[in-house]
This record gives C-alpha cells, structure tokens and sequence, in this order.
C-alpha cells in the first residue's frame, strides 16, 4: 500500500511565507486550484487525503469548495489554524487552541470533525503529539525524516524577503538534521501518558533519506525528464526493498503554475506549465501504481492499525 495527500496551502500562505504585503486579506485560489485538482484525480481514478487549513474554512465564500473535496470522495485532515511553521514552539495551551480552532471551522464548513493532522512545514512537538492523541486523532503526519531540513531552510530563505525578525521567528523552520534519525515506516508514539499514537512519516527515499516527493521530481525534471524518471525508480526500488509503504506529499503549486496563478509566479518552479506539470503528475502517479495501491491516508492508516503488529514503538524524547 501507499497513502497520497495534498497540503492545501493557500495563496496567501506562501505570500507570508515569501514576506509579501497584503496575506493578512487571505487572499485565496482555492476556487481555482481545488477543482482543478479534483479533476485531475477524477481523471487518473485516486481518491487521497487534502489537509486544509483552518483560516481557509473559516472564511465563507471557501466553503463551496472545500465541501466539494467530500462529494468527490476524498478525505479531509487538519493543517492547524494559521498555518505557522512555527508550530512547534508554540506552549501546549495554544497548540491545542490552534487544533480545536482549524477542527470546528472545517466542521462548520465541511460538517466532517476530521481526525487526521498534519503540521504547517513539518512543525511538530511532543506537546502537539499529545493534543492529537487526547483528542482521539487517528495519526500524525508532520514528520519529514530527513538530514537535510537546515539546507532546505536555507533555501527558503535565499528565496524569501523576509525581515531578520521574521527569519528569527521561522529559524526552528523544517527542524534539525535529527529528523532523519526517525523511521520512514508508520510507527507508534509512545507518549508519557503511556498511550500511543500512530505517525506516518512522509516518504524520503530509504537509505540517504533525501526528500522524493513532488516538489523535487518536478525541479529535476526541469533539468531533465530521464533523471527524474530514474531517482523516482531508484526510489520506489528502495521502498520495495526495505518493505516501506511510501506515504506520497503534493503540494497545490505541484499541480498548477503561473498561467493559472499569476500571483505566485515569484515562486520557484512557478514557469513550468501546468500542462507539464499535469504530465509529470501523471507519469508518478502511473509509476507508484505499478508497485503500491495508493489510497487516502485515513484508510490507509486503519488498514495498518488493523495490523498493529507490524508497527514498532518509539517513546518521545522528555
Ligand atoms: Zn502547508
């Protein structure tokens, strides 16, 4: 098996992100990209998991979207409230109002109380695992298990205009090298009050634990469509390999480009047509088909529950 889902990022989220005036109107292309994506998925027969942020769904003209996301079939999850990458650093008191807050306003426009959460830029911290699992989550998926967080913050911020505050307040931004330390199979926290949750990490490729999702096929077939198609096979090979059931990430700007959104066309990989980003999508998709049954991450997760044997336990770290 594998599990997709979409981190529906909002225009306005990467306008904060990019440092740019005007995000705090939240400006939004969900009307634009959600059925887009949805008739992509239609078209290539998938259903998976979009985890939307509370603001969207709290802002009414969204809301005809966002329920369509359900009609169609796909699952929804929670993508915290104001979609700080932050997260992380935030007391206890506050995770859990960012949680309850993103949960009722995707309630109120969906009329689904999801169960499933995934944190603003992999942001995650003991204290949110224990919000998740006294609030009956079904699993966390905010971890991103790779050595190379500390150069994808640099990154971001070569392409940023942010103010030294701001870069202050995001310098805990993708987390530490130590990321990579954690398993890339589904495991099981063990938290202090001795319950469990369950974590499904995102898919890096096994063994050198670089990132494979989307984003980054997308960039090297900027350079070239052979070494694309070669690093995804080397990568569902290693997942093959070391029997990992890849758990796959898309993000909004995979899927549509700067025709679509002239907005956004600052950010990187923004040129690409969405033609040949649909290309590209599909060609992956077609590629895990062959080896994984890809379903949405709620189903994907009761399935492994269901066998709970295969999943090793991990205590968090006091
Ligand atoms: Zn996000």
């Amino acid at each position: 098996m594998a599990s997709m889902s979409l981190d529906l990022d909002d225009q306005w989220s990467y306008m904060k992100v990019h440092g740019d005036e005007g995000w705090e109107n939240h400006p939004s292309y969900l009307d634009i990209v959600v059925p887009f994506v949805l008739d992509l998925l239609d078209e290539l027969k998938i259903k998976i998991t979009f985890f939307i942020v509370g603001q969207d769904a709290a802002i009414e003209k969204n809301q005809t979207v966002l329920r369509m996301i359900i009609e169609r079939g796909h699952e929804i999850g929670n993508h915290s409230f104001h979609h700080e990458s932050w997260l992380k650093t935030y007391s206890k008191e506050k995770i859990e109002e960012e949680i309850i807050r993103a949960e009722d306003a995707i309630f109120e426009a969906t009329g689904i109380r999801t169960r499933c959460f995934r944190g603003p830029g992999f942001s995650w911290s003991n204290d949110l695992l224990e919000v998740l699992q006294k609030r009956n989550y079904a699993f966390d998926a905010s971890i991103l298990p790779t050595y190379i967080s500390p150069l994808m913050r640099m990154y971001y911020f070569w392409n940023s205009r942010l103010s030294k505050e701001e870069r202050e307040s995001r310098k805990e931004l993708f987390g530490s090298y130590k990321e990579g330390f954690y398993s890339l199979k589904p495991f099981n926290w063990r938290l202090n009050n001795e319950q469990t949750l369950l974590e499904i990490p995102v898919t890096t490729m096994p063994v050198f634990k670089i990132p494979f999702h989307l984003s980054y096929l997308l960039y090297i077939s900027g350079y070239s469509m052979f070494l694309m198609k070669a690093y995804l096979n080397f990568s569902l090979f290693l997942c093959k390999l070391t029997k990992t059931s890849p758990s796959v990430l898309l993000h909004p700007l995979d899927l549509i480009s700067g025709d679509k959104v002239p907005q956004l066309s600052f950010f990187p990989g923004m040129d690409i047509k969405t033609e040949k980003k649909s290309e590209v999508f599909k060609y992956v998709l077609s590629r895990i088909k062959k080896d994984f049954e890809v379903l949405p991450m709620l189903k994907f997760a009761s399935g492994i529950l269901n066998d709970s044997r295969i999943l090793s336990e991990v205590k968090i770290k006091s």
